[in-house]
């Protein structure tokens, strides 16, 4: 099933954030709170997608805490 892998890719998407107290622990950069949407294609076609939020580095775009 080599090559499944080629076929689904997955875009990861901020739809809003906001400020956060807090720093990154990789580049000492800004935290955001920012509402996440993760879509998963399939050949191009989406059957896959889900919203979570989650604490981001605004400099490097790390995801520094997670809520599912
Ligand atoms: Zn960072």
């Amino acid at each position: 099933m080599v090559c499944f892998c080629f076929l689904v890719d997955q875009t990861r998407k901020v739809r809003r954030s906001k400020p956060a107290a807090g720093i990154c622990s990789r580049c000492g950069g800004g935290a955001s709170v920012a509402d996440m949407k993760t879509a998963t294609r399939f050949c191009c076609v989406p059957f896959y997608c889900k919203s979570w939020r989650a604490i981001i580095c605004t400099f490097c775009g790390a995801v520094l805490r997670s809520y599912h």
